[in-house]
């Protein structure tokens, strides 16, 4: 540490950083938007601290002090249903989340696929409370008939490509995106639901299905798909990313994989962690109805395990805001899909850490360091020079989620009146406080 005054200190927290193996009490400095250094107790501390203003510390006593968390899977909405979310109000909802990177989907209008859609989501997030990278078609118009142009796209700055919303159900059209990708050093991130078994259900495929009366997707329809991938991953050699993993059988199926050796990674969302199709029944919350729909207890649980033993790399929210007009009807009708960016921490710690699956450094593993490796994003550490990207958490705060305080502008969640535990505290990007409750 040099005597050079920095812009933010924050004293007192437990600095958590999976990269460095940190996770101790520590002071987190700050200068020109980077992080300067992470220093411990010392008599040069308590002299610097006083030559800041109070403004330039925060007081982070209690609290976590963590790489901002960034969340590899969410619709922004923008271009085209601005009703219902556009970049500033997803970004600031994402803030309000602990959230300092998202990734956004390209199931857009029009799509994000090509270079023209790429910069104009960069364009809008300009000056955002969130940085927001942006993931590319894997095929022209999301049809999955003809790939789009992928250079073009991860010249312009996107990150990875995926159909997400649709499966490339063509395995010669995915087997060529896995090919290409290869030469751009990015993950093909894919929807694993095979449509054909989909076969328009709008629950899982289970005992719950046929009381109620509904279509059901089998499990099979994602472990088919799964399988399928991890085939082609393997043939070609790119790098594989399942999206939303939900089912037992997949779980098991990456776990295999990656003891092979092959490059294939995943997510998992709060919702296949914490929720069961039991729960349709009960009120046919339209909120409940997601692509892939929410499973069993059995696969809840296999999902739950797969995040134990790191065959689950990453934590996304799948945040996918409807309007309420839309979601006000049958349950078969309604689109699918439902926020998560203003949830997921909490839900993080009440069903993971709280329930003993996960310790703190795990779940942040999951939601900063293993996203930007496999995205190929900044931040994720708190590693000196790195981006000022940082969440501060309340650990045990104990809160009540309500519809009326989310930043998003859709409120489509079945997590409403939920009690929590576990909020943001602080969300500070290249170094500036973006969100404090
Ligand atoms: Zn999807
Ligand atoms: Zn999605």
């Amino acid at each position: 540490m040099t005597s050079k005054k920095f812009d933010l200190v924050i004293k007192g927290g437990r600095v958590i950083d999976p990269v460095l193996g940190f996770g101790q009490d520590a002071y987190v400095l700050i200068k020109d938007g980077l992080i300067a250094g992470i220093e411990t107790e010392s008599a040069e501390m308590t002299r610097l601290l006083k030559t800041l203003d109070d403004s330039q510390v925060i007081d982070a006593t209690g609290k976590l002090v963590v790489p901002g968390l960034i969340d590899v899977h969410v619709h922004l909405r923008e271009p085209g249903r601005e009703d219902e979310e556009t970049i500033e109000s997803g970004c600031r909802a994402a803030a309000a989340g602990g959230f300092t990177a998202v990734c956004c989907m390209p199931n857009t209008t029009p799509r994000i696929d090509n270079q023209e859609t790429v910069k104009f989501v960069q364009d809008r997030a300009e000056g955002a409370t969130a940085r927001v990278y942006v993931v590319g078609a894997i095929t022209k118009n999301l049809e999955g008939k003809e790939l789009a142009e992928i250079g073009d796209l991860v010249k312009m700055g996107a990150v990875a490509i995926t159909d997400d919303g649709h499966y490339v159900q063509n395995p010669d059209i995915m087997r060529r995106a896995l090919e290409y990708s290869k030469m751009f050093k990015i993950p093909v991130c894919q929807h694993a639901e095979d449509q054909y078994l989909v076969s328009g259900g709008v629950m899982n495929e289970s005992f719950e299905s046929t009381r109620l009366g509904l279509k059901g997707s089998p499990a099979v329809a994602e472990e088919v798909a799964v399988l399928r991938d991890i085939a082609l991953c393997r043939v070609t050699g790119a790098r594989l990313h399942i999206q939303h993993i939900s089912t037992r059988r997949a779980v098991e199926a990456v776990r295999q994989a990656k003891r092979e050796g092959v490059n294939v990674t995943t997510e998992a969302c709060p919702h296949h962690f914490v929720l069961t199709d039991e729960e349709i029944g009960k009120e046919f919350n339209t909120n409940l109805k997601v692509n892939p729909p929410i499973r069993t207890r059995e696969d809840r649980q296999a999902v739950i395990e797969g995040l134990v033993d790191g065959t689950i790399d990453c934590i996304a929210s799948d945040h996918a805001p409807h309007a309420e007009e839309e979601k006000d009807c049958e349950f078969d009708q309604a689109p699918s899909g439902m926020i998560g960016l203003e949830t997921t921490l909490g839900l993080v710690k009440t069903y993971l850490i709280d329930r003993g699956y996960l310790d703190w450094g795990d779940a942040i593993r999951k939601m900063t360091s293993n996203p930007a490796r496999i995205f190929g994003l900044q931040g994720g550490t708190l590693a000196e020079g790195a981006v000022a990207d940082i969440t501060i958490i309340d650990p045990d705060k104990k809160w009540t989620v309500r519809a009326e305080k989310f930043r998003s502008r859709s409120k489509n969640s079945p997590f409403v009146g939920m009690k929590l535990s576990g909020q943001v505290y602080r969300t500070i990007l290249g170094g500036k406080v973006v969100f404090e409750p």
